[in-house]
This record gives C-alpha cells, sequence and structure tokens, in this order.
C-alpha cells in the first residue's frame, strides 16, 4: 500500500474515531470507540486519487512553535501535582502529566506545564495562552460551550469527605449541611450550587485549602473528586469519604473553542494511546484498584 492510501485511510478512520469524542452531543464513553459505526460509504476514501491531499489534516498552529502548554493546576492528585523525584517531568507528575509527555512526544512537541488555580487553567485556554488544559477536567455542556473536548480517558466521581462520626452519612444529609467546601470553578462546586444554593457553599482555592477548612471546622464536608479525596483522607487522620458517590463524570482534555487542527492531532494521539493501553498502564501506575 502506497503512502498516500495510508494516510487517506488514517483520516477516514480519524473521522471514525472524531464521532466518539466529547465534543458531540453527549460525553463519550470511556470504552474504545466503536469503529463499526463507521457509514459503509466512507471506506471508497482510500480510494481517493492521489494528488487531493486531506484537508482535515491541516496544520495546527501551538501557542509557541515546537511547544505544547498544558494550563493546569497541580493539586490535583494522582492526576498532577508537584514532585521533583524520579520519573518527574520538570517538577510535576500524575496521570496527566505522563499523558501530557507522551502526547507531546507524539507530536514532536516540548511539553511545558504552567501550573495555576483551576479555573485560570481553563480561561488561559481560551485565552490562547495555553495550548490544552488537561486538570482531571470533567466533560460537561456547559464548557463544551466555550472549548472543545477530546475523547474521554478517565472517568471521575465526585465524592463527599466528611469528617468521622460527621451527622452527615450520605448525600441526602448534604441537604442539612450549613456549610460545604469545594474547589472553586469546578463540577463539585456546581452541582452543589445548584443542588443547596450558593449560601451553603464555599469555593476554595484548590482542593487542599477545602479540606484544611473541613479540619477546622469551617465546613460539614468537602465535595470533591475521587482521585485527590482518597490522597487528602490518606494523609489526614480523622477524616472519611462517604460510601455514596454524589456523580459519575468522563475526564477529557480541552483546547480553545474552534482549535479543530490541534484538537484532531490531539485526539488521534490520545486514542492510539487508549487503544494499545499506555493510558490505562498510566492510570493504573497511580490508580491501584480494590
Ligand atoms: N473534575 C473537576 C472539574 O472538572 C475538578 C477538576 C480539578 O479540580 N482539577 O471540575
Amino acid at each position: 500500500m502506497n503512502m498516500k492510501k495510508l494516510l487517506c485511510l488514517a483520516l477516514a478512520l480519524t473521522m471514525v474515531l472524531a464521532l466518539a469524542a466529547c465534543g458531540g452531543s453527549a460525553p463519550a464513553a470511556t470504552e474504545a470507540p466503536a469503529a463499526t459505526e463507521a457509514p459503509a460509504e466512507e471506506a471508497p476514501a482510500a480510494e481517493a486519487p492521489a494528488e487531493e491531499a486531506p484537508a482535515e489534516d491541516a496544520a495546527y498552529t501551538t501557542v509557541e512553535e515546537g511547544k505544547l502548554i498544558m494550563s493546569t493546576n497541580a493539586a490535583f492528585p494522582p492526576y498532577e501535582m508537584v514532585a521533583d523525584g524520579e520519573g518527574a517531568y520538570n517538577g510535576f507528575e500524575g496521570i496527566d502529566v505522563e499523558i501530557a509527555v507522551a502526547l507531546a512526544d507524539k507530536l514532536g512537541l516540548e511539553l511545558v506545564i504552567d501550573d495555576m488555580d483551576f479555573d485560570s487553567a481553563l480561561v488561559a485556554v481560551q485565552q490562547g495562552k495555553s495550548d490544552m488544559v488537561l486538570a482531571g477536567l470533567t466533560y460537561n455542556e456547559e464548557r463544551d460551550k466555550i472549548m472543545d473536548f477530546s475523547t474521554s480517558y478517565a472517568n471521575g466521581v465526585q465524592v463527599v469527605i466528611v469528617a468521622e462520626g460527621s451527622s452527615i452519612a450520605s448525600i441526602d444529609d448534604l441537604a442539612n449541611a450549613t456549610l460545604i467546601g469545594t474547589q472553586r470553578g469546578t463540577t463539585g462546586y456546581e452541582y452543589c450550587v445548584g443542588d443547596y444554593g450558593e449560601d451553603h457553599v464555599s469555593g476554595y482555592d484548590n482542593g487542599a485549602l477545602a479540606v484544611q477548612a473541613l479540619m477546622n471546622g469551617q465546613v460539614d464536608c468537602v465535595v470533591i473528586d475521587s482521585g485527590p479525596a482518597q490522597a487528602y483522607v490518606a494523609a489526614n487522620p480523622g477524616l472519611t469519604i462517604l460510601d455514596t458517590e454524589y456523580t459519575n463524570e468522563d475526564y477529557c482534555l480541552a483546547v480553545n473553542e474552534g482549535n479543530t487542527a490541534l484538537l484532531n492531532a490531539l485526539n488521534s494521539a490520545l486514542e492510539e494511546m487508549i487503544a494499545d493501553g499506555t493510558v490505562q498502564s498510566i492510570i493504573d501506575k497511580y490508580i491501584t484498584a480494590e
């Protein structure tokens, strides 16, 4: 098979995979995209004349040539945290960090990690200051209006942290909480404001500060993603996670709204890494199944 045919096939495959992306009307499942859903008519594309360059492969540009800038909040274990041990990348480690290193490698770009508050990380990509936000970022329809989302690479769960012996013993009891601690700008914050009203929710700069407030008795509980929740509970005796989950979510990376060329390039690389097991092995390194 010649090179052009290969390219065309790759393009057809990319289009099929794109259907499974979070950017659609519904969040993608974490399962591998269903290639069988490809309309049979797409197949002849492989026979396209050699002269026709695949338009969808339009070159992407990045904020700084040769670099892939990732905005994130590195206080979100085990997805991104500050670290300088072996295996750390420029002072950071975690699932998202390793995925980003591999993505940049596949694209032949130098990864630059820009650490900031979570809500700022979302703004950075929208203002063209970063190329992508990779931050345990949950897909939702509101965000999809202002950013473009990749295929989902992991599953997230919002959980509730309480002090041991708390009168908040299930999700239903959240209605009785005077103050729920969350991280500003997160889905946990948004859900709690929607469900219990702004007066009952306090937004902190990061999860660690929300957990600190819980230990100081300033909030009754903290609603946060299960990954960091487990890390915070393990590090702070006297805290526990409620058995019932608040919500289940899909984590995706996001680029600025309309940055289709970059999203396609990142998605192709990410989907390869999902298909060949790279993503799962990175996740398994940090999260041990029970
Ligand atoms: N998954 C949550 C969200 O997207 C929290 C992410 C984070 O704090 N890094 O809102």
